[in-house]
């Protein structure tokens, strides 16, 4: 008899997985407590996968032999305690893909950095020739890559909801940038919760696999040194005096692997800041080890663009460089926006704020704000907390009324800096949304500027 595979959730895992599946041969089933997309229901239409949307019909998902959850659903939602009561196997859609996939991967989390050190590793190996796929959180799912196509290499960002659910999970190469308080929700409030989470990256690697990671940062780097692991250890840091396979040693990252060492200095790279120093030297370590010469990943370095909405430049008025990183939902990634500039600043900021400890940006903030522009509905914790720090602080609910603001406050060479050290949702979509809304306004501004100018 066919087996049957019932799929939690319709969204870009769940009908990857589905996809996988029926290529596979199985009796699919996909229930949806939510609307699918089109996309996705085109997906089943066109695979005669049956689904059903708006409910979890009991009778269709408790026959199965497998169930594959979306990462997005939680062990404790009702239907998932059915499954496991009645002691239905439960996957997710990484350890499905997985089972079926005959590459190597690269597999890549961390609180922050992931989709930047994701990308550009990606971009390295292709633009090395290399046989490769980009899955996970960004782009496509790997199921439906697995499903689909055959690659050599998959690289694949991975969010701690997605390595919940993976057992047999096994990365050539798996990459740790770090790990702050994010998603507690979702592990009883627990720290220690979260971190296992993060670690199941290496649970099943061996003595052939590379395990690199952050030494630096403070949660996951003694983590990581503690944890037994037979992957091999490869150390990046930023302090300069590190004996670590890669570090920043002030003017260049330094890689040592084995005998073989090189360096390269970030204005030989399309990204900026300390925290881009991380994601570099991850993604060339990663890239390295996958066998990709130094000599191409130097190529790849300078042709690499990143994803929108992290530290992009969109243009200069007048001087004034507008940078959006719409992406710094929280105050972490902030601290790095504002270590990426030595020039004065003025920092837009607000929105929902998830519980920010300013004191992180406190001194950055003395040093280089001279306006601060409050974008959101509430701004009373950033007004309270740097109301002496900044000379001028500014509130508005108006991306167009915000980029005046910004252009009457800065003077040539100043940065303006979009980085909201919180989520967008009071005044806008989603951080893609307010990133959007900001560069088409700073266009708009640009565009005017340079009508009245000609
Ligand atoms: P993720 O996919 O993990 O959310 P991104 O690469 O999209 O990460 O970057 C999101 C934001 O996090 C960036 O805008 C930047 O402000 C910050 N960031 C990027 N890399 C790091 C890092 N290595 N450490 C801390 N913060 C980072």
């Amino acid at each position: 008899m066919v087996e049957r595979v019932v799929i939690l959730g319709g969204g870009e895992s769940g009908t990857g997985a589905a996809l996988l599946a029926k290529v596979k041969g199985f009796d699919v089933f996909v229930s949806d407590l939510g609307s699918l997309k089109d996309k996705h229901k085109n997906d089943l239409l066109q695979h005669s996968i049956e689904f059903e949307e708006g409910q979890h019909s009991e009778d269709k998902i408790l026959n199965a032999n497998l169930v594959i959850k979306s990462p997005g659903i939680s062990d404790k939602v009702d239907i998932v305690k059915k499954i496991k009561s009645k002691k239905i196997a439960i996957i997710d859609e990484i350890e499905f893909a997985f089972r079926y996939l005959k590459g190597k991967i690269i597999a890549i989390t961390g609180t922050n950095g992931k989709t930047t050190t994701t990308l550009l590793t990606y971009h390295l190996l292709k633009n090395a020739e290399k046989k490769v796929a980009l899955a996970g959180n960004v782009g496509e799912s790997l199921a439906r890559k697995v499903a689909t196509e055959e690659h050599d290499w998959y690289v694949l960002e991975l969010s701690s909801f997605q390595l919940d659910g993976t057992q047999t999970f096994h990365p050539h190469i798996g990459v740790l940038l770090n790990i702050t308080p994010d998603h507690l929700d979702r592990y009883e409030k627990k720290m220690t919760n979260y971190i296992n989470s993060k670690f199941r990256l290496v649970k099943n690697m061996g003595s052939k696999d590379y395990f690199i990671y952050y030494a630096d940062d403070p949660i996951s780097g003694p983590e990581a040194k503690q944890r037994s692991t037979e992957a091999y250890r490869v150390e990046i840091s930023l302090d300069h005096e590190a004996i670590t396979s890669a570090h920043f040693d002030g003017k260049k990252m330094v890689f040592q692997f084995g005998k073989k060492s090189f360096k390269i200095a970030q204005s030989d790279t399309t990204l900026k800041g300390a925290h881009n120093l991380i994601n570099t030297m991850a993604a060339v370590s990663a890239a390295y080890l996958a066998k990709v010469a130094d000599t191409k990943i130097r190529e790849g370095l300078k042709t690499f663009k990143n994803a929108p909405h992290r530290l992009e430049s969109i243009a200069t008025i007048n001087g004034i460089e507008f940078v959006n990183d719409s992406k710094a939902t929280n105050v972490d990634s902030v601290v790095y926006a504002l270590g990426s500039y030595d020039r004065p600043l003025i920092w837009i900021a607000g929105g929902i704020d998830k519980g920010n400890d300013y004191n992180l940006i406190k001194v950055a903030v003395e040093k280089k704000v001279k306006t601060l522009i409050c974008l959101g509905k509430d701004n009373e914790k950033l007004k309270k907390f740097f109301g002496k720090a900044v000379p001028k602080i500014v509130e508005t609910q108006s991306v167009r009324e915000l980029v005046q603001l910004a252009l009457q406050s800065a003077e040539k060479g100043d940065v303006v800096l979009l980085s909201p050290a919180c989520a967008s949702f009071d005044l806008f979509k989603n951080y893609e949304d307010r990133g959007d809304q900001f560069r088409e306004a700073v266009l708009q501004a640009k565009m005017e500027i340079e009508k009245v100018k000609a």
